[in-house]
């Protein structure tokens, strides 16, 4: 492996994770501008939505993804009275975690996708109803959606993140479209993941160029599980082409020991890897990446911008004001949402939408939603309970012939001293080997399991 630094300076702080995943104030990262939080109006139908009549407290569940499906899940085994509504434009679901392994044909499409809504909603006994929530009144409980209102009694809101190519320099809407079209990163739409796969099956050589984000983006290792990926795939296939790795980040964010060795003793002359690249822009006309220092040419590419929070936070005025991502402005331990300082009682948050320094992964999101349907079960019966940290658990495959994987497992406790989240109960394990492979796929069936059943 080829590593170069490019950059005289670093733009985040040493010393871990945390670091590069806490707010801006708190960690001195530069993410581009900074967060309003001033409301657009709302879109109403005046209309009800067309539902079945509530049978018991109404729980409306914004967001069926990793988060809003494990809230609902959590809802239902700790209160079956909860009349729970899922409410997505989403049609189907395809899981974001594991899809680098689809573009490596370690798993099918039927491993991320075979999970139905309607069958989850059947046998858990909740309601999918596709569409989007176009905005909330907190005061009088109504969840606005394209398709009518629904009143409830609790709400939670879980709209993922969204993608901020200011971040990498783009600011126009002509160049970002041409990207999104022709160089997606697949890390939010299922439908750029068939882009991705294409693009990586169909390398024909030359330049393959991977981006690694700075702040804190989704899923901290999989832009350099990507890398692997592609890599992978090079050598497999004698393709005469390489993978350029550019990184945001001073160095590998997490995992890095694992991925260093994997690249240097894997695919020494397949990845370069350049640290602290700055992505000042992006000429996909040209297929030029410039940076602080240099331009670089690519001849293929999946690009990973920058992440904010779920545009919906933004529209409601609701965005955490020291977040430089414009995530969701939550309280920290008990995950209601606020207005400005106020805590609404019945409305709550998590996923990948929150601030909160947490590594926005699969598995912090599932363990978070069924500790918040605890929380929320307690509100209903006029209860609290202790604050739980989510569990962070990543595994990465390194190597794809034969298959050997990587991985770290950590909590998260929060230091009132300092004033910051801390990493607790760190196992991080990065010799790459078969048998951590075989656990990644179990860890990924049992994600969809704990999700859909
Ligand atoms: C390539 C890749 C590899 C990954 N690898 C791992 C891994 O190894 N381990 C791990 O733990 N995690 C991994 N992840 C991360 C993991 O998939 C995410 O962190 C997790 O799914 C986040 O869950 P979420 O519910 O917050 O967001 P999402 O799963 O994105 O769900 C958000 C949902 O909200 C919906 N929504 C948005 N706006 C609205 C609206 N207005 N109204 C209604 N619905 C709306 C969206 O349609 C979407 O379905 C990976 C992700 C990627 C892309």
């Amino acid at each position: 492996m080829k590593k170069v630094s490019e950059s005289r300076r670093s733009f985040l702080k040493k010393g871990g994770m945390l670091a590069a995943a806490a707010p801006a104030a708190a960690s001195g990262i530069l993410l581009g501008t900074p967060a309003t939080a001033s409301a657009a109006p709302m879109l109403m139908t005046s209309k009800v939505a067309p539902l079945p009549k509530a049978k018991g407290p109404r729980v409306v569940v914004v967001g069926a993804g990793t988060s809003g499906l494990s809230v609902a899940r959590g809802l239902k085994r700790d209160n079956p009275k909860f009349d729970v509504v899922i409410v997505d434009p989403r049609a189907q679901y395809q899981s974001c975690f594991c899809s680098n392994l689809w573009y490596g044909d370690v798993v099918n499409m039927e491993y991320l996708a075979n999970h139905g809504y309607c069958d989850a909603g059947a046998a858990i006994d909740y309601i999918f109803f596709q569409a989007a929530c176009t905005g909330v009144d907190f005061d009088s409980n109504i969840c606005y959606t394209n398709r009518g209102e629904i009143k409830y009694d609790f709400i939670y809101m879980a709209p993922g993140i969204d993608y901020d190519y200011t971040r990498m320099g783009v600011n126009d809407p002509e160049t970002e479209y041409y990207i999104r079209m022709n160089y997606p990163g697949g890390w939010v739409m299922p439908t750029e993941q068939v882009s991705v796969r294409n693009k990586i099956q169909g390398f024909t050589g030359g330049v393959f160029v991977v981006t690694s984000p700075s702040g804190n983006y989704r899923c901290l290792p999989s832009p350099y599980e990507r890398a692997c990926v592609v890599a992978g795939w090079i050598k497999k296939n004698k393709i005469p082409g390489k993978v350029l790795l550019l990184d945001m980040n001073p160095d590998i964010t997490i995992k890095a020991k694992g991925f260093h060795e994997a690249y240097n003793q894997l695919y020494p002359d397949i990845v370069e890897y350049v640290s602290s690249a700055g992505i000042k822009g992006i000429d996909p006309w040209k297929k030029e990446i410039k940076t602080e220092f240099k331009t670089y040419k690519f001849d293929e590419m999946t690009l990973y911008p920058g992440v904010r929070g779920g545009y919906l936070f933004e529209q409601l005025g609701m965005v955490y004001p020291e977040s430089q991502q414009k995530e969701a402005n939550i309280d920290a331990h008990t995950y209601n949402l606020k207005k400005g300082d106020k805590k609404i009682h019945n409305a709550f948050a998590g996923g990948d939408s929150r601030w909160m320094p947490f590594s926005k992964s699969g598995n912090t999101s599932q363990t978070e939603g069924f500790h918040i349907a605890k929380l929320i079960t307690a509100a209903e019966a006029g209860k609290t309970i202790p604050y739980k940290s989510p569990h962070t658990v990543c595994y990465s495959m390194v190597n794809y012939d034969p298959l050997q994987a990587i991985y770290v497992s950590l909590h998260y406790a929060y230091d009132k001293k300092k004033g910051m989240w801390q990493f607790a109960r760190v196992q991080e394990d990065d010799n790459r080997d078969a048998a951590k492979a075989a656990r990644y796929l179990e860890w990924g069936k049992d994600m969809y399991r704990n999700m859909f059943t």
